[in-house]
């Protein structure tokens, strides 16, 4: 993959007495490998900044390079075709389709790209998140960890360069949402995968490499001392 590099976004919302600022001068580098987290309370402007670095949202200010180009400034058509094939998204409602099996769940991105689904890649993948006995089962058939478990193989079916998960245990118990999270970085470190995770769990912040913290919408890293 290529190096993502955040610069200096701002987002604003509203105007006059309404305006919100969601996001102020934040910065960062993604490299090939990295396991990102960012942790903050709730409405610090954790999703805004996801949103802006998949290119779900436009900055007010500042930009988004993914190896050197700038995604905000592309057409819509681009910045839709960009993220099926470059970004993974995981979030906390599985969004899974009910009428689906679970393989047909995860493969969905692939037939929209028309693209052939890599099955020995889908095979790694659907074994590291303990789904083999699962797969032609409906999402009604499968407990909230086994759903979000579908949802990642999805997310990654693509192989996508980057993936981001927000709150992605936050509908789930602690027992099933530490399960994922294991399974989660367990990919992340066999397979290579480039991961960001939001969240509001301390514990599950500190299974990640690097750790950012944003709070009023000012993004930090926080490195060990
Ligand atoms: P978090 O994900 O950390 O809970 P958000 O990024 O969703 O926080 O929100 C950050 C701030 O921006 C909050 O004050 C929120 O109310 C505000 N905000 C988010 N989206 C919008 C929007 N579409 N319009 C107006 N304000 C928004
Ligand atoms: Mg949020």
């Amino acid at each position: 993959m290529m190096e993502i590099q955040v610069k200096d976004i701002s987002k604003i919302y509203g105007t006059n007495e309404n305006q919100v600022i969601a996001l102020s001068h934040a910065s960062m580098t993604i490299q090939e490998g990295d396991f990102i987290s960012i942790m903050g309370p709730s409405g610090s402007g954790k999703s805004t900044l996801l949103h802006i670095i998949s290119g779900l949202e436009h900055p007010t200010n500042g930009s988004v390079l993914y190896g050197g180009t700038d995604i905000h400034n592309g057409s819509d058509k681009q910045l839709s075709a960009f993220r099926r094939q470059k970004i993974g998204f995981i979030f906390q409602q599985f969004h899974l389709l009910p009428v689906l099996t679970a393989y047909e769940n995860i493969v969905m991105p692939l037939l929209l790209d028309q693209r052939q689904a890599d099955e020995p890649y889908l095979e790694t993948l659907t074994s590291l998140l303990g789904l083999e006995t699962r797969l032609s089962h409906f999402p009604h058939e499968l407990s909230g960890g086994q759903q979000q478990r579908v949802a990642i193989a999805r997310a990654l079916s693509a192989d996508p360069d980057i993936v981001f998960a927000d709150e992605p245990t936050g509908n789930l118990d602690s027992k099933s949402g530490n399960e994922v999270m294991k399974m989660l970085c367990q990919i992340q470190e066999k397979m290579n995968k480039t991961i960001a995770i939001i969240t509001h769990d301390p514990h599950i912040a500190n299974m990640a490499k690097r750790h950012f913290t944003i709070i009023d919408g000012i993004l930090t890293e926080v490195r060990a001392s």
